[in-house]
């Protein structure tokens, strides 16, 4: 696996690569299964593989979130390897940022200003702007994301599509812990009790989905709050049920695209996670 610190190494080397299909997994370390499962398809659908690992500041609205965020760069770059990951850009804050650079603002059609836009101030824009940058250095033909992180993803797709950029944004499933917890990097900081305790996040999202046609989504809401609100070392911030395509709040089950969304902190951890149906 080559590995880069700088941009102008790594487009250097890209740029030298004859007729390249280039697949990019974006992460910030800390790598587990869930980002595994990006990386192996992207080796399935692309000629060249390129990982970076970057915990991007600008995403983030709480320091001591940003500041505790776990690093394994040694064992992430042994689980890279060992899939055979073409490409590992590892940069420095400096690499893509000036000393003085402000987040730009982008124009996300309401997306960023629902769910996690609304509890994480600006987290959108940050994400847009480090996407936009990685974009312009690896110019990759396909990109993946994890269906975890769906607002992300509508986020991606429409920064793409306005700047025009020939990029297929590719959604991989939600990989899984055996209790149904939604595998994440923040899952490092959670002791085992708490990991049994967050399995309720999807036990109550599949619950939902289970019993669409049997109750209203006001009485399901209602019901998964009061759950929530008996198990004191959870804190639920939202549970939204919305449109999977736009993230505009339904109120009837539609035939298909419906998602219910949650976020939740457990011990000051917090947690994200969704279902489609
Ligand atoms: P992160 O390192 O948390 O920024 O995640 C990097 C990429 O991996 C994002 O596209 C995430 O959506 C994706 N990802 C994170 N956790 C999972 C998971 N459990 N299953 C599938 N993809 C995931």
């Amino acid at each position: 696996m080559q590995k880069f610190k700088t941009k102008s190494d790594l487009s250097f080397y890209l740029s030298s690569l004859a007729d390249p299909l280039i697949g990019f997994v974006p992460t910030m370390g800390a790598l587990h299964n869930g980002h595994l499962a990006l990386l192996r398809q992207a080796k399935k659908q692309c000629s060249v593989v390129v990982c970076s690992i970057f915990v991007n500041p600008t995403q983030f609205s709480n320091k001591e979130d940003f500041n505790s965020y776990p690093n394994t760069l040694s064992d992430d770059i042994t689980k890279l390897e060992k899939i055979n990951c073409d490409v590992l850009y590892v940069p420095d804050v400096s690499d893509l940022y000036t000393i003085d650079e402000k987040t730009k603002h982008y124009n996300l059609n309401g997306l960023d200003n629902v769910m996690e836009g609304k509890f994480r101030k600006g987290h959108f824009d940050g994400v847009a702007t480090i996407i936009e940058k990685f974009f312009n250095i690896i110019r990759p033909h396909k990109a993946y994301f994890g269906q975890k992180d769906l607002q992300q993803i509508l986020v991606v797709k429409s920064l793409t599509k306005q700047l025009n950029l020939p990029i297929e944004i590719i959604s991989v499933p939600t990989i899984r812990e055996e209790n149904g917890l939604a595998m994440s990097s923040r899952n490092k900081l959670l002791s085992p009790k708490q990991i049994e305790t967050a399995s309720m996040l999807y036990k109550s999202l599949k619950f939902c989905k289970t019993n669409k046609d049997k109750f209203s989504i006001t009485n399901l809401k209602n019901y998964i709050k009061i759950q929530f609100s008996e198990q004191l070392e959870v804190d639920l911030e939202y549970l939204e049920f919305v449109d999977a395509n736009n993230l505009q709040n339904i109120s009837f089950f539609q035939e298909n695209n419906n998602a219910i969304c949650i976020a939740a902190y457990l011990g000051g951890v917090r947690l994200i996670d969704n279902i489609i149906f």
